[in-house]
């Protein structure tokens, strides 16, 4: 079964997005990221079950540069955790999404992660995660 995990969201300054996101839901971040294998720093709200992923690119050579380059700040992605990661990834391999990478990899927030690409559903990048245990 797939629930939200979190939304994520591609920002130009981190440092004055956490400022206005804390504003927004009341309450500041609960914790800041970097992932160095996506070039990217990371702040996380808790939203009750769900969380709001803020992303900021530490490199031009980064997806998240590249993507507000293109569309500019706002939702970079949806995230869906699932209890077997693996199994999912073949499953929708196999229904004819796009894949962006060959395997799950380590991401933020102790998870596991993957993509697929939007082109494939209808303009989303969807990601997939199941927590590390
Ligand atoms: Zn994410």
């Amino acid at each position: 079964m797939f629930k939200i995990e979190h939304i994520g969201i591609a920002v130009k300054n981190l440092e004055t997005s956490n400022e206005l996101f804390s504003k927004l839901f009341g309450k500041p971040p609960y914790k800041s990221e970097q992932v160095e294998s996506e070039n990217v720093n990371t702040s996380f709200f808790q939203m009750g079950e769900s969380k709001v992923e803020l992303l900021y690119a530490t490199s031009p050579d980064s997806a998240i540069a590249k993507y507000i380059e293109k569309k500019g700040e706002g939702i970079h992605h949806i995230a869906f955790a699932v209890e077997n990661i693996e199994k999912e990834v073949e499953r929708l391999k196999a229904e004819g999404f796009q894949a962006i990478s060959e395997k799950p990899k380590r991401g933020a927030d102790n998870k596991l992660v993957f993509f697929f690409h939007p082109k494939t559903t209808n303009g989303v990048l969807i990601e997939l995660c199941q927590e590390i245990k």
